[in-house]
């Protein structure tokens, strides 16, 4: 018996009436990058199915080069598993999601982010980054490093959005946009 068992009989039904999705593009055309708070589990939240839409989660939802690299690897295999059914065409969007509450903005307190660093062995200014205080200020910033990156493919767009804990809604705060906007028209 372990924290697991409830979880794992919860898997027993659901494998019972389970069909595999196939490989293909995710059918939402969509990319999720979000924090892992466990209040804003985007497959709940958006109502995904299997096979709608990957989903990158850290603290915040930060746009961090780990997350660049994932999403460039991820352009990458579409384009090369599907990119000659629609060459010329989008690839899929990346939906960056912040939402209210964060526990991330305790960092922009100086007394918990020091013994934060102390704990984490992380510096203090990279934890100072990471905060999202203003989820506004925080997913329109981490936007602009993902459009702004040499490594992001002019195949995949944009947007943010920052969901309210205390309402359950997700409101846009940055409409869809590819990079090197001169490109798209
Ligand atoms: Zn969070």
């Amino acid at each position: 018996m372990t924290r697991m068992t409830p979880l794992l009989e919860r898997n027993e039904r659901f494998a019972r009436t389970y069909a595999p999705a196939a490989l293909g593009l995710p059918a939402a055309q969509v990319l999720i990058v979000t924090c892992l708070d466990h209040r804003v589990d985007p497959a709940i939240v958006l109502g995904l199915q299997l096979g709608d839409a990957p989903v990158i989660r850290n603290a915040g939802g930060r746009v961090t080069q780990a997350v660049i690299d994932d999403i460039a690897f991820l352009a990458f295999l579409a384009e090369q598993l599907f990119g000659g059914q629609d060459a010329a065409d989008a690839l899929f969007e990346v939906a960056v999601i912040h939402h209210t509450q964060c526990a991330t903005g305790f960092l922009a307190d100086p007394g918990f982010r020091h013994q934060a660093a102390e704990a984490t062995g992380r510096s203090d200014a990279a934890l100072e980054a990471s905060a999202v205080a203003d989820p506004y200020a925080t997913v329109r910033a981490d936007v602009e490093r993902l459009l702004t990156s040499p490594l992001l493919t002019p195949k995949v767009s944009v947007s943010g959005h920052v969901y309210d804990i205390a309402t359950g809604r997700l409101a846009t705060a940055v409409d869809a946009r590819y990079p090197g906007r001169a490109r798209r028209g």
